[in-house]
């Protein structure tokens, strides 16, 4: 299956619905080691989205992507905000000029943005952040694509390893952000931002899978 500008607007499409069923668990992962906002600022933020892309559809893959980009980094605040929009602008560039894109595309897209958001926030792996979760998830998608693998083993072992590496921050200390404030009290907790990261790697897999 390729993907094209609509299976973009239902990944996005059942990003609002994700964030907005995870709420409270975001924000309560949040209340823990931050200021128990990270539920509130995804929801809003993929609901303007949504909002946004039903009143005008754009024109092609980049275009919805960088019109997300521009939404979330204007609505959802927060340190998530400008990195969950580097990514969806990386993305976007990434997909520049394809109106579909097979799983060595996805692989790309998925690699700018994912790079992006490690570049932004200058967040190394094993300092408990949303890039625990994605870094993870970019090394298995690329292996599943050498390893010959087509779109659905790609996005369903880059959702495996990212759900691994969202579990693998509880026992981290978190280094970057508002929980590094708490030291080694950090320690115990599932990070709230590689917690949502591995929602919206979950829902490419069970929006995209063939
Ligand atoms: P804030 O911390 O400003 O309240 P959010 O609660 O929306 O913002 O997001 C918190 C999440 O942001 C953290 O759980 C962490 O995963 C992520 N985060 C914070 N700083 C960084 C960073 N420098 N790089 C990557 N992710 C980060
Ligand atoms: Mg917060």
């Amino acid at each position: 299956m390729a993907i094209g500008k609509q299976e973009v607007l239902a990944w996005l499409e059942a990003l609002a619905c994700v964030y907005a069923e995870n709420r409270q668990y975001l924000t309560d992962l949040d209340a823990a080691i931050g200021d128990a906002d990270h539920g509130s600022n995804m929801d809003r933020g993929f609901a303007a989205v949504r909002a946004e892309l039903a009143a005008r559809e754009p024109a092609d893959i980049r275009k919805t992507l960088e019109t997300t980009a521009a939404i979330l980094i204007r609505t959802v605040g927060g340190a998530a905000g400008p990195l969950y929009g580097t990514f969806f602008l990386r993305a976007g560039a990434a997909a520049d000029g394809k109106a579909e894109l097979r799983a060595a595309d996805v692989v790309a897209l998925f690699e700018a943005g994912i790079l992006g958001v490690q570049q932004r926030g200058k967040a190394a792996p094993g300092e408990k952040t949303m890039v625990d979760a994605l870094l993870p998830a970019l090394a298995a998608m690329r292996d599943a694509l050498a390893a010959g693998g087509g779109l659905t083993a790609v996005l369903e072992q880059g959702a495996a390893a990212a759900e691994a590496g969202m579990r693998a921050t509880i026992p981290m200390q978190a280094r970057k952000g508002r929980a590094s404030y708490l030291g080694p009290r950090s320690v115990g907790h599932q990070d709230p931002g590689a917690t949502s990261s591995f929602l919206l790697l979950r829902a490419v897999v069970d929006t995209w899978r063939a």
